[in-house]
């Protein structure tokens, strides 16, 4: 039997409903609160009142690691999902269920069970704040998930034992959207794991489905490193194309078959915001979203463009920077580069776009001919000059220097003109390649809540 991992707030039900659940199937339940006091022989408000939650999660982690990979039930504590190693551990091979309820519930079962606090907040406000800070690692959890607000804990294990039994989409509702991915221009190779997990006999109704949204989508790598990362990590997933002219139709489809997640790609990241019950403060300043995370029947908006054009320039916190490109990609960039507090000139082909892009993000903007004037610490190329099939420059290569760090977001060819030109001037230089190996561990962590190193990525791509 797979292993079934309860997660969820603190009083939300995990050791009632999984105490039930596990007597149903006649295998063990283990808590990880108390395994973590039998271990240390103490209780979890003494643990927390004498070493602190950083000794607490230490402990939290090495019982995670020691638990049985399957014959189980594991209720986790609810803080365990914060740590991106926990996740990794608790979600190999398992079926993970998230359980939720509403504050009102929580504080009133937390009453008669008093847990050690988590801020210096009254009872309430407390679980609002640690809720909504916890929000996505809660999200990112969740194969499964149940509201157990108004249930006893047998009504909420027998809704799970539905779940898991029958799978969450109804039947026409696979029929239909297995209908729309034949319809659309899914490759052949992709369209035969759907079959199955849609419709087939031997269907596995416990599969989840996630993908690449976008008009057109089929050039993308995202299902190719996804798939290997499913099998790398034990996860019952299966990535696919959404490739649709309307991105409504998308998430439409995406809902009827409770789909996980969706990477969303040109021409979608703006018009999908509409679409969203939820977005996330960078990815609405942005006014981009690249990753979406459906959870509890919400769909949530992320951008992790920005995360992925930040990673390199850390080290470069204050530069003057010169952003080439007022279009999406150069949004997500004048957001991380005014994050590390550079002093950013945006230059564009259309001097209008520059303007508006600077307006928002507080940078200068000016022609592009004023380059020369300039003398940036940094370069950053967020137009689409140098990509495959029109390879060539943005800059001459005398505007470029060697003091000068030079970024080229284009990664088709990886090594683009502009920094071979850069590289031959002496120039340190950054491709565009590792911003989509970034972009992608950022996803995957808001998905699954793991953390995959850059150097997986990289082999996967290789
Ligand atoms: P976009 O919204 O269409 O913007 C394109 C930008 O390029 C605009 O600023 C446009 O200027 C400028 N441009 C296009 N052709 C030009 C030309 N011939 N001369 C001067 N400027 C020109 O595209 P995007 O989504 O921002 O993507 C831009 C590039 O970033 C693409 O090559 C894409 O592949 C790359 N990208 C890389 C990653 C990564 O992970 N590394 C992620 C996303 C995007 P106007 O405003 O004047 O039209």
């Amino acid at each position: 039997m797979k292993r079934i991992v309860f997660f969820g707030y603190r009083g939300t039900g995990k050791t009632a409903i999984g105490t039930i659940f596990a007597r149903g199937l006649n295998v063990p339940f283990l808590d990880t609160d108390a395994l973590i006091e039998q271990k240390s022989g103490r209780t979890i408000p003494v643990i927390f009142r004498t070493d602190g939650e950083e000794k607490f999660r230490a402990l939290e982690r090495d019982v995670i690691a020691a638990l049985p990979p399957r014959d189980v039930v594991v209720g986790t504590g609810g803080g365990a999902v914060i740590d991106p190693k926990n996740m990794e551990h608790l979600r190999a091979g398992s079926i993970c269920v998230l359980l939720k309820s509403d504050l009102a519930t929580i504080e009133r079962r937390l009453a008669r069970a008093p847990r050690p606090p988590l801020t210096n907040l009254p009872l309430k406000e407390e679980i609002a704040q640690v809720i909504e800070r916890r929000r996505r690692q809660y999200a990112a959890s969740a194969d499964f998930w149940v509201d157990t607000s108004g249930t006893s804990p047998q009504e909420a294990a027998d809704r799970i034992s539905f779940l898991l039994k029958n799978g969450s989409v109804a039947p026409l509702e696979r029929e239909a959207a297995l209908q729309w991915f034949a319809d659309g221009r899914v490759p052949a190779e992709g369209l035969i794991p759907l079959k199955n997990i849609l419709t087939g006999p031997d269907r596995d109704v416990q599969t989840r489905i996630l993908g690449i949204a976008g008009w057109p989508a089929a050039h993308s790598r995202s299902p190719f490193l996804f798939n290997r990362l499913f099998v790398k990590y034990g996860l019952n997933c299966h990535y696919t194309w959404f490739e649709d002219s309307s991105v409504e139709t998308i998430m439409q489809v995406a809902r009827d078959i409770d789909a996980k997640g969706l990477s969303v790609t040109i021409p979608f990241k703006r018009d999908v915001m509409a679409c969203l019950d939820n977005i996330d403060d960078a990815a609405q300043q942005i006014g981009a979203v690249n990753t979406v995370v459906f959870a509890c029947g919400s769909a949530y908006g992320y951008n992790t463009d920005w995360l992925g054009i930040q990673k390199p320039l850390a080290g470069c916190k204050g530069a003057r920077a010169v952003l080439l490109g007022a279009g999406g990609v150069a949004a997500a960039a004048a957001y991380a580069l005014t994050d590390l507090d550079m002093e950013v000139t945006v230059l564009n082909r259309t001097q209008q776009k520059a303007q508006a892009l600077a307006e928002r993000f507080g940078c200068r903007w000016k022609a592009w001919d004023a380059f020369d004037g300039i003398n940036p610490d940094l370069v950053v190329n967020a137009t689409s000059i140098g990509m495959q099939p029109d390879t060539k420059s943005p800059l001459r290569d005398d505007q470029l220097k060697k003091e000068m760090t030079v970024f080229d977001l284009v990664y088709t060819p990886p090594v683009t003109p502009l920094v071979a030109a850069a590289q031959k001037a002496g120039c340190a230089t950054i491709s565009g390649t590792g911003v989509f190996i970034h972009q992608a561990r950022e996803q995957f962590r808001l998905f699954f809540g793991i953390d995959v190193p850059d150097t997986v990525i990289r082999e996967i791509l290789a």
